[in-house]
């Protein structure tokens, strides 16, 4: 396997800085305290990258999102997480909820810098209401039961609404979401990033 440093990112062709995608929005949770963890995970560390191929992804979901809804933007919430912080929050994580984190031995597309976590902000800057919110270890967050919690009221037709919005942006770019984190998005194929990208430590 390929690595390379988050130190040495900055000089590597391979990634861009969030700052270079024009008109959305980034807050990144573990780089701040508001976080499942409580704590900053990423300092000195700047994870505020993608990869150059999930980068231009997002800049395509977000041309498509703005033909559709003037008033909302993508907004970022992690992107690159070294491998290193990966092994941390494993580490962090009591047992039960570790389905929510690729183990360290397999690793997260997060550490290629080919995943995203991102909601959706309304003209006002507060996030749209999707039933759960991000990190929210419990079954509404999951996709796949999203009918079920319809049936039974857990999930609002307005919450599946934003869900499907935010999906079908990011499908414009070439993400596509997984079974249990409505806010969570592979760029492309993830076994061909695992065979072919280098890994961030
Ligand atoms: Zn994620």
């Amino acid at each position: 396997m390929r690595t390379i440093s988050c130190e040495s990112i900055a000089q590597s062709p391979d990634f861009r800085p969030l700052s270079s995608i024009a008109n959305i929005r980034v807050d990144l949770r573990y780089a701040s305290t508001n976080n499942f963890m409580g704590r900053d995970m990423y300092s000195p560390l700047d994870c505020a990258w993608l990869h150059v191929e999930a980068a231009r992804g997002l800049e395509m979901a977000r041309d498509w999102l703005a033909t559709q809804r003037r008033d909302v933007v993508l907004c970022v919430l992690d992107a690159l997480r070294p491998h290193r912080v990966q092994i941390a929050m494993w580490d962090a994580l009591e047992e039960d909820l570790r389905q929510y984190l690729a183990p360290p031995e397999r690793g997260s597309i997060h550490s290629y810098g080919m995943a995203v976590d991102v909601t959706l902000l309304d003209a006002s800057g507060d996030e749209l209401d999707m039933g759960s919110g991000f990190d929210e270890m419990s079954e509404t967050s999951h996709p796949e039961h999203e009918s079920a919690f319809l049936k039974t009221g857990d999930l609002r037709s307005e919450h599946l609404a934003n869900r499907h919005l935010l999906r079908d942006a990011m499908k414009r770019g070439g993400f596509h979401g997984i079974a249990t984190e409505w806010w969570h998005f592979d760029c492309g194929d993830r076994d061909r990033v695992r065979r072919e990208f280098a890994r961030v430590a």
